[in-house]
């Protein structure tokens, strides 16, 4: 009497909870997948081989002992055009690099004991290794996917390659594990149009991918927005010369060891902000647990922000920030302030406090490799920023008039200049007062002029009162500039 395979209904849920034991988030994750994603469709259709009622394909250990068989029923299913393989026990597995793969690919909870070779495949339409599990290395190099591609909560125990892999619909690595290294070395995300299912946004997804080995995503093109939110890297992370096209998010991520962002492509400043204000790169609440082995090179960061992020001491080498050292939290900010973009009050983040904070830190991380002149851009930039969002009163003025005479204590040569025309004009309106226009009065004048300022000459004459009542704050600035200037110079 034949029995079909007990890899059906309620069961298969029973199966991979067991299967998943001690993997708590794993087994959270397979009810979702089984009931909403396949329904009855995972029921196996194969005949029981044993008394444990199982197929040659959901018994546990019959891959061990007959691997060809396996490995050979298998591809003739696939290149029958059967796709449903879910929950699958497979030894090591190298698709024909001759095979169509037209329809949409279920392999949910496959386990691949041996090493999967995928590599230069071309899959036409979804492809879902949901819930699956690689034992051993596997190569996804240069696959082509023009359908959307899952794997939420796959494992991945050896190391893994999607180099050169192109992925023309959405990505999804949501709560994914990688155990051995991953790269993503050249692999292109872009869009295809051909999928209809738009659940969010983002097309790209690593939320709560959790990386042990390391990773490479050198050369990587993101041209849609793409999600690291959550995920968590122990090993070092390269994105060198990776191009993101559209919005990125690095939120609550977590960087163990060193992660390089070496000549990588952020967006950069769109000429009108409103219009594209959402794509840009988001490091909020990022914990770089060793912050020294953080670095930026060679990077356009007009659009990134760094808000709840410690980059006090990380390390940004020839970057490109925005104009005059304007960050990018600032410009969002006063968006939000000015009512431009309804999207953004719903940004809690956004804060006056947290964007002067961003500065605080980018100083202090600068101060810290004796690079003042940036420093002090930023120093203004804070400053300025106080101001503008400051209710009318005596110290917003006071504030306009010491920014526009001396950059907040960062310019000396302002009030040089300053002092130099309020010299000029007093000259000048005594000049005119006098009258007289020979060699002689006019450097009489002059030494008079300059002497008010330099000597403690009286006079009651009004022109000397308004030149010495403005010479005082004057020198006053130039002073603390100067010195601003040269203590830092000698402070180490
Ligand atoms: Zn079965």
């Amino acid at each position: 009497m034949e029995m079909k395979c007990v890899y059906q209904g309620e069961r298969i849920i029973e199966i991979e909870k067991e299967r998943a034991k001690g993997d708590k988030d794993k087994i959270s994750y397979i009810e979702d997948i089984i009931r909403n994603k396949l329904g009855d469709k995972a029921n196996c259709r194969f005949d029981a081989i044993n008394e444990k009622g199982f197929c040659i394909f959901h018994d546990p250990d019959y891959w061990r002992e007959h691997a060809d068989e396996i490995k050979n029923e298998f591809l003739k299913e696939l290149k029958k055009g059967e796709n449903f393989f879910v929950g699958y026990h497979l030894p090591t597995i190298a698709f024909p690099k001759d095979i169509k793969i037209e329809q949409d690919l279920h392999m949910e909870f496959t386990k691949i004991h041996g090493e999967l070779d995928v590599s230069e495949i071309r899959f036409d339409r979804n492809v879902s290794f949901d819930g699956a599990e690689f034992d051993k290395a596997s190569s996804f190099v240069r696959a082509e996917f023009y359908g959307d591609v899952s794997f939420y909560g796959a494992r991945f125990n050896g190391d893994v390659s999607f180099y050169g892999a192109r992925f023309n619909g959405d990505v999804s690595f949501y709560g994914a594990r990688f155990n051995g290294n991953v790269q993503f070395h050249k692999a292109i995300f872009m869009r295809s149009g051909q999928s209809e299912n738009r659940r969010t946004e983002v097309r790209v997804s690593f939320y709560g991918a959790n990386f042990r080995g390391d990773v490479s995503f050198d050369e990587a093109k993101f041209n849609e927005a793409s999600s690291f939110v959550r995920a968590e890297f122990y090993g070092d992370v390269s994105f060198y010369g990776a191009e993101f096209n559209k919005r990125a998010t690095f939120d609550d991520s977590f960087f163990s060891k060193g992660v390089s962002f070496r000549d990588v492509k952020f967006p950069k400043a769109a000429s009108n902000l409103k219009d594209k204000d959402t794509d840009y790169i988001s490091f909020r609440r990022v914990n770089f647990k060793i912050s020294t082995k953080i670095v930026f090179d060679n990077c356009n960061m007009e659009r990134v922000s760094f808000i709840h992020t410690n980059i006090s001491r990380i390390t940004f080498r020839n970057i490109k920030w925005g104009k005059d050292f304007r960050i990018f939290d600032e410009e969002l900010l006063l968006l939000k302030l000015n009512n431009d973009d309804k999207d953004l009050t719903y940004d809690k983040d956004l804060t006056y406090d947290n964007v002067l904070t961003v500065y605080r830190n980018l100083r202090d991380n600068y101060d810290n490799n004796m690079r003042y002149e940036e420093s002090g851009k930023f120093f203004i930039n804070e400053m300025k920023l106080k101001r503008i969002t400051m209710k009318l009163s005596i110290e917003k003025f006071v504030m306009f008039v010491y920014e526009k005479l001396a950059l907040y204590g960062e310019s000396y040569v302002r009030p040089l200049l300053a002092i130099i025309a309020i010299m000029m004009i007093s000259f000048i309106i005594r000049l005119y007062i006098i009258n007289q226009f020979n060699l002689d009065t006019i450097v009489d004048e002059l030494i008079k002029s300059t002497d008010i300022f330099f000597t403690n000459r009286v006079d009651i004459d009004n022109i000397t009162v308004i030149e010495r009542l403005t010479s005082i704050p004057l020198f006053g600035m130039l002073i603390v500039a100067l010195r601003r200037k040269l203590e830092r110079r000698v402070r180490r």
